[in-house]
């Protein structure tokens, strides 16, 4: 298939007017400007719409939409914590499975073809038969109360993704945070991470709470552990992150810690709306961006965000609010090419050149007034000077949705 549009964001550097895509089943074949259809081709015409890559949102929580609204912004952390888990027994599997359904639809139309979601009760999978966007799903474990047995459940997860080979999930692990997840934990599922070459994702460092936990054994969240927790040593928990781990959050590091996670390779997941949510103190991006410890950008659950339809286009301006000093370009990067390193998947995700997965989102980008007569040929609509934070600070869905080749219109009224 020729996909004719008026423009194409290829990388953040390389954008082509007009913009044909080349398509062969889930693959991108050719990128150009001056491609012509092939003898029987099916042709697909955009006019006025641009093309871009699939975002790639490397940390949501699919199934807690539910819990949107349910708690107050602005809690201290320990305290959102203990109302969130008051709330989670009261929400069963059909409510998760269709927030999955939802959520992963609207973050799809949204502009989001890739989601690595944290899936804290499998259970949440019965009955699903697709998603809109492809999905990494995470499995949680924590051993606060035992032992979860993560291999046994990771050959479940295995199996039951074998069941569905015409979906394009994966999976991946996540021992949920250092203070629910002993170091043996963190070990095991270290072991199965590369065992079954998959992500592994964690949240780390995330509050201020915890890294007083781990500093004098005590504070406002030691009440929600057991009597007999107790921190383990750090140094045995960071040898057990493994290299190229996606960290989420990463507020509270020490300079030691951070240069440690970047000489294993390993990203931090910022979820800006969360951050804010929260009313945290100032993410150190300066910090990473010294120390080279790279930086995504991810959702977190609309359980602690406003951002509800996990909409990474929010996420993108909340950080730029945040972080004027960052160019948009540099943004659309920590939404597509970064992540899909992180991922283990860069060429095959978050740009759209040959060889990559026909992922791929038509925008319908408001023209960008110029002062001189357009210079593009007059059969073509006037499009923006520089598309990337045109899209970024749209607010429409996009036009067309494409993930491996596969089409979605969203339905407009
Ligand atoms: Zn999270």
């Amino acid at each position: 298939m020729l996909i004719l549009a008026d423009a194409l964001v290829s990388t953040p550097d390389r954008v082509l007017r007009p913009g044909r895509l080349r398509v062969s089943g889930r693959t991108i074949q050719e990128v150009g400007s001056d491609l012509q259809a092939l003898p029987g081709e099916e042709v697909l015409e955009l006019p006025g719409l641009t093309l871009a890559p699939g975002f790639l949102n490397l940390h949501a929580h699919l199934e807690l939409s539910p819990l949107h609204g349910k708690v107050a912004p602005r809690l201290p952390f320990a305290e959102w914590l203990r109302q969130i888990l008051a709330l989670l027994p009261g929400l069963h599997a059909t409510a998760r499975t269709a927030s999955i359904l939802e959520t992963s639809r609207s973050a799809a139309e949204s502009g989001t073809t890739t989601i690595l979601s944290i899936l804290s009760d499998p259970r949440s999978l019965a009955g699903l038969a697709g998603t809109l966007p492809r999905i990494w799903w995470a499995l949680e474990f924590m051993d606060l109360h035992g032992d979860p047995q993560p291999a046994v459940q990771m050959d479940r997860l295995a199996a039951w993704l074998s069941r569905h080979p015409g979906c394009d999930w994966h999976a991946a692990i996540s021992p949920h945070a250092p203070y629910s997840a002993s170091t043996d934990l963190y070990r095991a599922c270290a072991g199965l991470a590369k065992n079954l070459r998959m992500p592994f994702t964690t949240h780390w460092a995330e509050s201020a709470e915890e890294a007083e936990l781990f500093k004098t054994g005590n504070g406002s969240l030691r009440p929600l552990l057991p009597d007999s927790w107790v921190p383990d040593s750090p140094s045995d928990r960071f040898e057990a992150v493994p290299k190229g781990s996606l960290l989420a959050h990463g507020n509270e590091m020490a300079m030691d810690d951070i240069q440690h996670l970047q000489t294993r390779g390993c990203f931090v997941v910022h979820c800006p709306t969360s951050h804010a949510w929260f009313g945290r103190k100032p993410f150190p991006l300066e910090t990473f961006r010294q120390q080279k410890l790279p930086v995504i950008l991810g959702t977190d659950s609309p359980a602690s965000s406003d951002n509800r339809s996990l909409d990474l286009r929010v996420e993108a301006r909340a950080f730029h609010q945040a972080h004027p000093e960052v160019s948009w370009s540099e943004i659309w990067s920590m939404l597509t090419t970064l992540p899909a390193s992180a991922l283990g998947q860069a060429d095959r995700l978050g740009t759209l050149s040959p060889g990559a997965q026909a992922d791929w989102v038509a925008w319908r980008l408001p023209p960008t007034p110029t002062p001189h007569p357009p210079t593009t040929p007059t059969h073509l609509a006037p499009v923006p000077t520089d598309p990337i934070p045109t899209i970024l600070t749209s607010t429409d869905p996009a036009e067309v949705i494409s993930v491996a080749g596969r089409l979605h219109r969203p339905e407009k009224i």
